[in-house]
């Protein structure tokens, strides 16, 4: 049996007819940039968030940049953050104007260790990113306890996390801002490149309006250089239809990461996968379903060979990338990072997946570690 990584047809297929409407509507509105669409979908989003505003824009990486850059992040800066991660968290950081520090993982939790903090802490630390990594909420509560003692400005990086929950409450709410990505594969998706930011600081909202919009403040008076970063108002037409849709996708991610877990438990080569572990308190949404297994480029290669689409999510931590040798981090800097790194295997995960198909994954992994450990 073929399973893809995810299928994005089949997840939009049954809104299809409703997609449709809402692009026509744009189109009589003619509300391309910024607009309207995008005023609405800001409101149900800071709302879906528990957050007092959001703010739309371009992409992902942009929400994170204009969310700092706003914050007045800038050169001698020094942004703590994961390793562990997209290379757009490390970049937005860089296009500040600031300094990337990396900080070890937690190997349960795979997100930033608030025990690492105080070792990279320096005059020159500003804020700290941490990653809500594969749908997985960070330690908020050690990590604002953290930034509050230090007096450090704190931006979730929710990409992978669009309504997951730490103590009950949505993520994007925790720091002084939360930066997310509507790329179409994360869990809420537009049919483009889409991002927003929540907070619940007006003027840093303000701030933010205006750094997507070339520092404007009216028509042609520019108060800073800014930037286009607006939101397409079909994306946000998109995203506000979808964004109903949500918690019942994240749902069925997971429940199939339940179904996952017991399968995988129930397998002869079970001991050798290391399963994602939920940290007490959280609503993990499951963006990724990623396990650690041994020899993983040979097990993928034969899942592959099997039919079953895997990913790696990341195979070089950010402090080993080439474009970061310059910040001197040498192989062993993260320990943890570094061997994780070597051994994710997401599996197949999206709301559209049958049980079958969970079944299928399941055989194919089993048989990809008895390939790898036989002698
Ligand atoms: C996807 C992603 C981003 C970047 O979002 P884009 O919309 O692709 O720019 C940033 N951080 C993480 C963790 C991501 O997964």
């Amino acid at each position: 049996m073929k399973v893809p990584f995810l299928d994005l047809e089949a997840h939009h297929r049954p809104h299809r007819a409703e997609f449709q409407d809402a692009m026509n509507r744009v189109i009589d509105a003619g509300a391309f940039a910024g607009g309207s669409y995008v005023a609405a979908f800001e409101e149900e989003f800071a709302t879906y968030c528990d957050s007092a505003y959001a703010v739309g824009v371009g992409s992902g990486t942009e929400a994170l940049w204009i969310a700092m850059l706003a914050m007045g992040v800038g050169p001698g800066d020094e942004v703590i953050t994961s390793p562990a991660s997209f290379m757009a968290t490390a970049e937005a950081i860089t296009y500040c104007g600031a300094t990337p520090v990396f900080v070890d993982i937690d190997e349960e939790t795979y997100n930033l260790d608030p025990k690492q903090l105080e070792r990279a802490l320096t005059a020159k630390t500003r804020a700290i990113v941490p990653v809500h990594l594969f749908g997985q909420p960070a330690d908020m509560a050690a990590i604002l306890d953290f930034a509050q003692a230090n007096r450090l400005l704190v931006v979730e990086d929710a990409a992978q996390a669009h309504g997951a929950a730490y103590g009950g409450r949505r993520i994007g709410s925790f720091g002084d801002a939360a930066g997310f990505s509507f790329y179409p594969g994360k869990n809420l998706g537009a049919f483009g490149e889409a991002g927003a930011v929540t907070t619940s600081d007006e003027d840093l909202a303000k701030r933010m309006r205006m750094f997507r919009d070339h520092g404007q403040v009216e028509k042609y008076y520019h108060d800073v250089v800014g930037w286009n970063g607006r939101m397409d108002g079909i994306q946000a037409a998109i995203l506000s239809i979808k964004l109903r849709y949500l918690d019942t996708c994240n749902a069925l991610r997971r429940r199939y990461a339940q179904e996952y877990r017991e399968r995988i438990s129930a397998m002869p080569h079970a001991s050798e996968v290391v399963l994602p572990v939920e940290a007490d308190g959280v609503d993990h949404v499951y963006h990724l379903f990623a396990v650690r297994v041994p020899e993983r480029d040979r097990v993928l290669e034969r899942m592959k060979d099997l039919g079953i689409a895997c990913g790696i999510h990341y195979p070089i931590p950010i402090h080993l990338q080439h474009a970061y040798s310059g910040l001197g981090y040498g192989r062993g800097a993260f320990p943890i990072a570094e061997k994780c790194a070597e051994q994710f295997l997401s599996l197949p995960m999206f709301p559209e997946m049958t049980t079958e198909q969970i079944g299928a994954v399941v055989e194919a992994l089993n048989e990809g570690l008895a390939a790898v450990t036989a002698v």
